[in-house]
């Protein structure tokens, strides 16, 4: 680590985006169609290309713009989709964010922080339904023992065993950290870090967010600088599309990946993209400022897919499920699904007193593994990458000549076929089982020799076949 602790966010330049954007708003074709031609070349694209695209309304254009995020998604991911489940474990918070039902002033949301024997029963569901990957999310304010809760939660996560399953990464979502609480969160072995900025404009930071430590700009968008130094190589940052003008916040989470590059040698792991949902006791998640219309919303995942090709793209069960398979083909690479909001969700269901926000999405995940399988897409499990230390710089070191395909596809498989033998219902086993042979046998002779022995071994009772 190279670039030391910075304490300001000044690498968010707002004139430079408000330049980017003024500049952008034509109606030339030929220049979009030139950097859409560099876009496919995989290398990511400069804040006044992706300003030029965002301004791009020709139903056209806009097509094409679809057609490079589609084939780019597929040349990077193929047709892989990782799965995963919030794990809510508390909902006191310190904060007052408007937009969340989380918020200290909101005295009607019941609150509650999960004890470790609740957490574990949480987990126990979430195994007994075929997960393997979960994220924990808090609040910004832990019961008595402070920030050592979420560690203790991490570890109880990590203990649970059931037959076959267990959790094998744990990635936390929660309120950003000094260098020492980071290190002791590195410590537990989690997956990925992730922050989202909520937004990057910072008079609209300060509208937003009005009471707390929440309230400090910098010392959130510094957060991922800290991670880093603390040895966090897999961080995952965001914005909460709707409270600002999306083509500013598209522009500045370029900015802050660039400045990741720049200072670590890596960029983000993963991007967020939730849309604000209407959540109990918030006015403006009731009606965003700035509403992103669907259109918008596929062409932002379009563009992000297209500006970095190589960060990991998340979609939550915060969209409908069409939305959500519309997304897929433009660039989204992981997904939640089962999900629940609220501390406590999986042993008691939904519960809008308690719960974050509301679900665009209410499938269990046996149901939305069958969708993705009949669209054609290969659910995966997968936590190899991590177990076997290839994250930060070394991932993206594999992933950029396009070679971390050579082991995603097998692994995704593998992980599959797991999920199919032990959790699977008749039908999901059925559309899992063909799609396994249609990609196996789409592979070339050398994979498929690798891949056909990987799902062997789990046929025979092996789990966790790693390559
Ligand atoms: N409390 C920590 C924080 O704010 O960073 C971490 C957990 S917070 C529960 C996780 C994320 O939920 C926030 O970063 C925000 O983007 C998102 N969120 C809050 N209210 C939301 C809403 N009404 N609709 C959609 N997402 C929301
Ligand atoms: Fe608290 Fe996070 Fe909700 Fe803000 S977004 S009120 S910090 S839980």
């Amino acid at each position: 680590m190279t670039a030391g602790v910075i304490e300001e966010g000044t690498f968010i330049d707002e004139t430079a985006i408000d330049d980017a954007l003024g500049a952008a708003a034509t109606k030339d074709a030929g220049r979009v169609r030139e950097i859409l031609a560099k876009a496919r070349e995989l290398n990511g694209l400069e804040m006044d290309e992706v300003a030029v695209l965002s301004s791009v309304s020709d139903p056209v254009l806009l097509g094409e713009l679809f057609a490079a995020a589609r084939d780019v998604k597929d040349a990077i991911y193929g047709a892989r989709l990782v799965l995963f489940a919030p794990l809510y474990v508390s909902n006191l918070c310190n904060n007052d964010c408007l937009y969340c039902a989380f918020r200290v002033k909101n005295t009607e949301l019941k609150r509650r922080a999960l004890t470790q024997a609740e957490i574990r029963q949480e987990v126990e569901l979430l195994v007994d339904q075929g997960h393997k990957r979960v994220l924990l999310v808090a609040g910004e304010s832990y019961p008595k023992q402070g920030f050592g809760y979420v560690l203790d939660s991490i570890a109880t996560i990590y203990e649970v065993k059931r037959g076959n399953g267990e959790i094998r990464r744990v990635n936390v979502n929660v309120a950003p950290l000094t260098i020492t609480e980071f290190k002791n969160l590195k410590g537990t072995g989690i997956g990925t870090y992730q922050l989202f900025q909520e937004t990057y404009h910072r008079q609209t930071y300060a509208d937003v967010h009005v009471g707390g430590k929440k309230k400090n700009y910098d010392w959130r968008v510094t957060g991922m600088h800290r991670a880093m130094e603390a040895g966090i190589d897999d961080v995952g940052i965001g914005v909460l599309f709707g409270l600002f003008d999306w083509r500013f916040e598209v522009l500045a989470l370029m900015q802050h990946v660039r400045e990741l590059e720049r200072a670590y040698g890596v960029g983000p792991h993963t991007i967020s993209m939730p849309r604000l949902e209407p959540a109990f006791g918030s006015d403006i998640a009731h009606e965003p400022p700035y509403p992103v219309s669907d259109v918008d919303f596929r062409k932002l995942v379009a563009i992000v897919r297209l500006a970095v090709p190589y960060t990991g793209m998340i979609m939550s069960t915060r969209e409908t499920a069409n939305i959500r398979r519309e997304t897929f083909a433009l660039g989204v690479s992981q997904i939640s699904a089962g999900s629940r909001t609220n501390p406590g969700g999986y042993a008691e269901d939904e519960k809008f007193d308690t719960a974050q926000f509301q679900l665009g999405d209410h499938r269990g995940l046996d149901e939305v593994i069958r969708d993705v399988a009949d669209l054609g897409y290969v659910p995966s499990f997968c936590t190899a990458c991590y177990r076997l230390g290839r994250t930060g710089m070394d991932f993206m070191d594999l992933a950029k000549p396009g070679d971390i395909k050579h082991h995603c596809d097998p692994n995704a498989l593998a992980t599959f076929l797991e999920y199919l033998i032990d959790y699977a219902g008749e039908e999901t086993r059925a559309v899992g089982d063909e799609l396994i042979t249609r990609k196996v046998g789409e592979m070339d002779e050398v994979r498929r020799a690798h891949t056909e022995k990987m799902l062997d071994q789990v046929r025979a009772g092996g789990r966790d076949v790693l390559c």
